[in-house]
């Protein structure tokens, strides 16, 4: 069995909360914990998180992680031209690029997981061998652009019932009966975020964006880390191997 771990680096809950405690703090918990195990990661960084903390995500790129792109601003690409987002993503890839001079930069993943139909497009045009926006417990499919195929690796539906309660143990057993999983967190996750959100926005907000959004604050912090710690462990003692995107799509071609 194979698993992927990827996390996207961006504002504590973009258009909600812009701060970055996620990526000071629980990104720094998170390193840890992968380097106390030995795996490698795939992170899919916004251009706002490099340009302000260049540093937090050179470390990652230091250590043998895989830097991705994730937008510039986290924004709806759905909801943008054709241009503008290839505006975007080239220029969140340019960024990346300049802050991590040791990596390539191949991978994608759409802000919400929300891709536009004409993503694969925008991706075979600035270079991307793969992209993993596209929600499915679907087995792996590439799609088939002019010249070329992007790759898609499908981030799994499980990921959001992580912290959820119930439904963790049920999602243990049904990752172990898969041949592949790739699992996507974020840095925030590692973090208190009610407590965070409590002291970050007014009453009005905190009702509106976190008390009918559990799965924004709910087991963040130590319990999401203590999860995150023993799924490993389970992980390694059922011998599954922890891969990033591309080393899986370097394998597959
Ligand atoms: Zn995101």
């Amino acid at each position: 069995m194979k698993i992927a771990l990827t996390f996207d680096i961006e504002r504590d809950n973009p258009n909600f909360l812009d701060s970055y405690f996620g990526v000071k703090v629980g990104l720094q918990k998170i390193r840890r914990i992968l380097e106390n195990y030995n795996i490698k990661g795939t992170f899919f960084c916004t251009g706002n998180v490099v340009e302000h903390l260049p540093e937090d995500i050179r470390v990652l790129e230091k250590e043998g992680h895989e830097i991705a792109c994730h937008g510039l601003n986290h924004e709806r690409l759905v909801q943008l031209t054709f241009n503008k987002c290839q505006e975007i993503i080239s220029q969140n890839k340019k960024l990346l690029e300049d802050t991590c001079q040791n990596s390539k930069i191949v991978g994608f993943r759409a802000p919400y997981l929300r891709a536009p139909r004409y993503l694969f497009k925008i991706l075979e045009n600035l270079g991307f061998e793969y992209d993993s926006s596209i929600k499915s417990s679907k087995s792996l499919k590439a799609y088939q652009t002019r010249q070329n195929k992007i790759q898609e690796f499908h981030p799994s539906e499980f990921s959001a019932f992580f912290r959820l309660p119930l439904s963790y143990s049920l999602l243990r057993k049904k990752i172990f009966k898969k041949e592949l999983v790739i699992l996507y967190f974020h840095p925030w996750e590692a973090i208190n975020m009610k407590n965070l959100a409590f002291t970050q926005s007014n009453l009005f907000n905190f009702v509106k964006y976190f008390q009918f959004r559990p799965d924004r604050w709910i087991n963040t912090g130590n319990c999401f880390t203590a999860r995150f710690i023993s799924f490993i462990k389970e992980s390694i003692s059922k011998k599954a191997k922890f891969m990033t995107l591309n080393q899986l799509y370097c394998e597959k071609y």
